[in-house]
């Protein structure tokens, strides 16, 4: 048990510099420190220190086969971490970063090679959010960050998340508030001619479609067996489990409502996690509303998944999402998070 040292900041503040010093001096001298990103909270370490990213995995209880993205704060530092690039590369880090999305280059050797779990590619991104930029500027080390939760558990979005999960067991945690996308970076392999998403993210195929033309997606998202290996090692493991069983319920409310019934016949309690749309076609009692949009839903969904604690239900219902744009993350996220797909 150490004790974990808590910033209270703000996003845009200008009065922040002291605390963010002391932060990034932690990460310099190899301590495991929490901070905010556009995506979700991160839980970082210097990426060159391999002891330092080892308290990463120690935290989290993160298996030691999985890779972790490198945060930078410029163009520049993400090019000093890796090998030469294909042309494209250039052209999505103009665009899109810093932002939602982790490119997978091949690794000069830089960072540790527990960052890249002995791949010879590493992950970067250079993350948006005013105060993750601000702390990699002020340490100056590319850092190591993975999703700042125990592992297997919904990513945090805000600071309470982080601290229900890993108090006790970091040097320190940044807060400032809930962050923006809520869901993790766009993973893309840019290691071949054609670039490959291994995790649906951030930014969507869509957009990424835009700026390059061609895009593709490795074949093991999409199938329905799990006998495709991932290219992203973080894929093959079960993500973002709600502390009670949770069913997706495709096709909205009648089915929804018909499931609901049945299991409050047989004695169960029900929360439903679902879009204000759905909830208002229901009748039910425990719910909570992830919003309209798909952006909102985005943004609420771990929220949501981190509300229903054991002891107050004994299974969630959850409505499907149309898979354009950040939609593709979130059922990406919310099959993972299912222990029971119910289909129209
Ligand atoms: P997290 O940091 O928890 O958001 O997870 C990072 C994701 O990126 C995981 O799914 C990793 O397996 C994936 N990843 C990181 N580095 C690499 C890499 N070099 N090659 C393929 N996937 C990677
Ligand atoms: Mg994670």
């Amino acid at each position: 048990m150490v004790e974990t040292k808590r910033w209270n900041i703000t996003k845009n503040g200008t009065n922040n510099e002291k605390m963010i010093i002391e932060a990034g001096d932690l990460l310099k001298v190899g301590e495991a420190v929490a901070f905010p990103t556009e995506t979700v909270y991160g839980l970082g370490a210097d990426a060159t220190n391999h002891e330092a990213v080892s308290k990463i995995f120690q935290a989290k209880g993160r298996p030691q086969d999985n890779p972790l993205i490198a945060h930078v704060a410029t163009k520049e530092q993400l090019f000093q971490l890796v090998k030469a690039v294909p042309s494209y590369v250039e052209e999505l880090v103009d665009t899109f970063s810093p932002g939602p999305i982790t490119y997978v280059l091949p690794s000069n050797g830089t960072c540790a090679d527990n960052v890249t779990a002995g791949l010879t590619t590493v992950g970067v991104r250079i993350p948006s959010h005013p105060v993750a930029l601000k702390l990699l500027k002020t340490c100056n080390i590319p850092i190591a960050a993975p999703s700042a939760n125990l592992s297997g558990k919904p990513s945090p979005t805000t600071a309470v998340h982080v601290w229900e999960d890993l108090n006790g067991k970091i040097a320190g945690l940044v807060d400032a508030g809930p962050t923006g996308v809520g869901l993790e970076s766009t993973v893309i392999d840019c290691t071949q001619d054609i670039p490959v998403i291994l995790r649906p993210g951030g930014i969507s195929k869509e957009e990424l479609e835009e700026v390059v033309g061609k895009v593709m997606v490795d074949p093991a998202l999409q199938s329905a067996e799990a006998n495709e290996k991932p290219k992203a090692p973080g894929m093959k493991y079960k993500h973002y489990a709600p502390e009670v069983p949770m069913w997706l319920i495709d096709g909205g409310s009648e089915k929804m409502q018909i499931t609901y019934n049945q299991l409050i016949a047989e004695g169960k309690r029900v929360g439903i996690l679902a879009n204000r749309n759905t909830l208002e076609k229901l009748n039910v009692e425990e719910k909570i509303s992830l919003g309209e949009s798909l952006e909102e839903v985005a943004a609420n969904l771990y929220d949501g998944l981190r509300k229903f604690k054991q002891g107050d239900v004994d299974i969630i219902l959850c409505d499907t999402y149309p898979e354009i744009g950040i939609g593709q993350a979130v059922m990406n996220r919310l099959r993972k998070a299912a222990s029971r797909y119910i289909a129209e």
